[in-house]
């Protein structure tokens, strides 16, 4: 399905994990750094909490605080603190073991496709970030590609929100509808950017399952095909 209108866009906003990396590859990283840290400077901390221990204690901090859901470093900032309190460490600690989370967090392993893609994409559209994450553009290497980024934790709502597409556009001083956004996820990219009034792309790595209804915008297995769509 093709319901692209490429003579139509003015600019792009692009999701960012999963859609130019695999984000889980990089969470499990930062999640080992972080706990590399933790036997090194907060041992009682690192002696408690297990992988599975940190995960529930984030999860239990986001049951807590539901705001924080759009701002996930914030999260994990006080994930990282809880768990320093209940091993009767210093809380003082958070900010550095965070550090070192989010230093691992950024190394991410691009798809083959992304930069080629960014770089064609760049030289006819202005690229905006639009990511519910905290993945960095600067640290990760990709600001020459992106006029911008804005994540859900700028305005304190994410995907798939009107008002985050709304900010985007206006941002790139264009018409929702001259704006195309791009991700991998069907509720929060697609269905989130087309009831905001933006075209849409689908980017899908895996088949959807035949049970998904296609949505009404344009599908395909990766960004080199996308690029191939638009004619850039
Ligand atoms: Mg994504």
């Amino acid at each position: 399905m093709n319901q692209l209108h490429p003579t139509r866009i003015r600019a792009i906003t692009l999701d960012l994990d999963d859609t130019l990396w695999p984000v889980w590859p990089a969470i499990e990283r930062a999640e080992a750094a972080l706990q590399d840290w933790l036997c090194q400077h907060a041992p009682q901390t690192a002696a408690r909490f297990d992988l599975d221990g940190m995960r529930a204690m984030r999860a239990a901090v986001a049951a807590d605080h539901p705001a924080l859901t759009h701002d996930l470093s914030a999260l994990r900032r006080e994930s990282i603190r809880r768990m320093l309190d209940a091993a009767g460490e210093a809380p003082s600690l958070a900010e550095p073991a965070f550090n070192a989370f989010f230093d691992a967090r950024q190394r991410v392993d691009l798809y083959e496709d992304a930069l080629p893609a960014l770089q064609r994409l760049a030289r006819r559209w202005p690229l905006l970030a639009l990511s519910n994450g905290n993945a960095d553009i600067a640290r990760i290497g990709l600001s020459p590609w992106f006029q911008g980024s804005l994540a859900a934790r700028d305005i304190g709502v994410g995907k798939p929100d009107a008002r985050i597409f709304q900010t985007a556009c206006e941002r790139l001083d264009c018409r929702p509808d001259e704006v195309l956004h791009v991700g991998d996820d069907l509720a929060l990219d697609v269905h989130g950017a087309l009831g905001a009034g933006l075209q849409a792309a689908w980017i899908c790595r895996t088949a959807p399952s035949t049970s998904t209804a296609p949505p009404p915008c344009w599908q395909g297995a990766d960004l080199a095909s996308l690029v191939v769509a638009l004619g850039a």
